[in-house]
């Protein structure tokens, strides 16, 4: 099955990007660290084209952090500079900043060896709905800035946030919508909330994380669920998740939708723990 967003909508987004990209000189792309694949845009690769790029992992505080240092590790082999951001920790935006000013420095170390004088060095926030833009520009300006809204076409006047004396950020962050062909991608986005919950059926959704759990955090799923053993059994296993929990209806049969929504609600909050749904070179 693939989700289809309007192609209108999507190529309007994609020539704002392309806007707004002559105007700075390197990219931020934010992607979700509990999937860092499946919550990058495709489209982005061939829009950038020759711009530098850096990764930010956001979320960082609801995912499994050893997989998030092999994320890191894998950027770092591919020589992509990228760091691991909670946007309530300082010192991560801290480290951000780090990179993003090396990034910069680069970039002016170019202009002056060509004898252009130097001048701050601006970038912009591009990623997904909801991967976290207006939250991380927010702490980036140390003050709130209006949030556009998840649809091209409002664009205001686009202003420069002063990070750092010599490194500016754009105030509006570019947004992309995730494409995905693969069914697993669409999975994955809608049981970390990246995507509205009406775009997949809420049970094949739910189906897959306990899957997912199964297979990769089954002590996890074990003692949320009082299991004394993890059954491999997909479907009894809601069944046993829908009684503990009361999702009952009239006669004593479990409600599968609302079993569900437990189970996607469960993994959002945290409450397994923290859990990443892919691995560098799956
Ligand atoms: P945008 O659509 O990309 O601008 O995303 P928002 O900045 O509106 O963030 C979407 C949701 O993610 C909001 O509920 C934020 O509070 C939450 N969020 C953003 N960054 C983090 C983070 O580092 N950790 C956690 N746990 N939540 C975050």
């Amino acid at each position: 099955m693939t989700i289809q967003w309007f192609p209108g909508h999507m190529a309007k987004a994609k020539r704002e990007v392309q806007e707004k990209l002559k105007l700075v000189d390197f990219v931020i792309e934010l992607v979700d660290a509990r999937a860092p694949l499946s919550s990058q845009n495709p489209m982005l690769h061939q829009v950038l084209k020759q711009k530098p790029k850096m990764y930010v992992l956001m979320k960082k505080d609801l995912a499994d952090p050893v997989r998030t240092e092999k994320w890191l590790d894998y950027y770092k082999e591919q020589q992509i500079p990228a760091v691991a951001v909670d946007a309530g920790e300082k010192q991560d935006v801290q480290a951000l900043i780090i990179v993003a000013k090396q990034m910069a420095e680069e970039k002016m170390e170019r202009l002056k060896r060509k004898g252009i004088r130097p001048r701050p060095a601006r970038a912009m926030i591009i990623g997904i709905p909801n991967v976290g833009k207006s939250t991380l520009i927010n702490r980036l300006a140390k003050r709130k800035i209006a949030k556009t809204g998840d649809r091209p076409g409002i664009t205001t006047n686009q202003q420069w946030i002063k990070v750092k004396k010599d490194f500016e950020l754009l105030d509006t962050p570019g947004i992309l919508w995730p494409k995905f062909e693969d069914e697993l991608v669409g999975y994955r986005l809608a049981t970390i909330g990246t995507i509205k919950d009406q775009l997949l059926p809420l049970e094949e959704v739910a189906a897959y994380t306990l899957n997912y759990l199964q297979s990769n955090y089954s002590n996890m799923l074990a003692s949320r669920y009082q299991l004394e053993e993890v059954n491999n059994n997909t479907e009894e296993l809601m069944e046993h998740i829908g009684r503990l929990r009361g999702c009952l209806e009239s006669g004593g049969l479990v409600n599968l939708e609302k079993t569900a929504d437990v189970i996607i609600r469960d993994l959002r909050t945290g409450k397994f723990g923290r859990v990443s749904l892919e691995l560098p070179g799956q």
